[in-house]
């Protein structure tokens, strides 16, 4: 799988981390075998695996900083934590998710690896040790927007940032989104819309943490889903 990885890395103008391509072989050859007796992923057919887990998850790459230290809230199998951590060896990555199980899988491939990701078995609203501790904080196929946020948000510093992973959708969600975005110390700064060939359209929503979040927040989960904030 090693050739297709470098064709298609290179086919989608991401030839800068070819020389990854052994890495994110071993990470999707052992994606594959663990999802025979784990649910990890649905997406079994290498050439999908690559475009729908390594390069769509290399799609933020360029938009965290040097060094900066990550959040993955909701993080399932290491998407996108593992290929980011592959192709950024500088980036420090918390990759969290409230599904122990799927953590064990993230943890052996950082020590299989030797990637810098620790992993969280938590949930994203009950975790005060992390808040306001992010430079960035991604966060891939979670929740919408409008609740994300609340996730997401107080976990970020003054100064740091969300960066949204969304489909089509994004657009539609982020409108209803931008009251909380507000009320938790946010700031749009850019919503870029986007086709990735062969897996459909993508909307990366980067908000910019401007003010510290108000204590009031996170709320429950129950109360975050039944009363999105507005
Ligand atoms: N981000 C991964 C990806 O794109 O492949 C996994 C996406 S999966 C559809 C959603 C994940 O979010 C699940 O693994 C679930 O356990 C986790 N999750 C949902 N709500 C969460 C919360 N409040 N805190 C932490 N994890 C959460």
């Amino acid at each position: 799988m090693t050739e297709l990885i470098k064709e298609l890395l290179t086919a989608y103008g991401m030839e800068r981390y070819c020389d990854k391509a052994d890495a994110f072989n071993v990470l999707l050859s052992d994606l594959f075998s663990v999802n025979e007796s784990m649910n990890l992923t649905a997406i079994t057919e290498p050439r999908d695996a690559i475009i729908r887990h390594v390069i769509d998850s290399l799609t933020v790459a360029d938009k965290i900083p040097a060094g900066a230290e990550v959040i993955d809230v909701g993080c399932g199998g290491g998407f996108p934590t593992l290929p980011l951590a592959i192709a950024r060896p500088d980036l420090v990555f918390t990759a969290l998710d409230s599904t122990a199980k799927k953590l064990t899988f993230v943890d052996a491939m950082a020590r299989k690896l030797s990637l810098n990701v620790t992993t969280l078995a938590k949930r994203a609203e009950e975790i005060p040790e992390c808040r306001e501790r992010f430079d960035i904080c991604v966060s891939r196929a979670v929740a919408r927007m409008n609740l994300l946020v609340e996730l997401c948000l107080p976990q970020v510093k003054v100064g740091g940032r969300l960066i949204a992973m969304k489909a089509q959708s994004g657009e539609e969600e982020l409108k209803e989104a931008l009251g909380g975005i507000e009320k938790l110390g946010g700031k749009v700064i850019s919503a870029d819309a986007f086709t990735l060939p062969d897996a459909g359209e993508r909307y990366l929503i980067t908000v910019e943490k401007i003010s510290p979040t108000p204590v009031a927040y996170p709320r429950p989960w129950g109360k975050i889903k039944k009363k999105p904030l507005i």
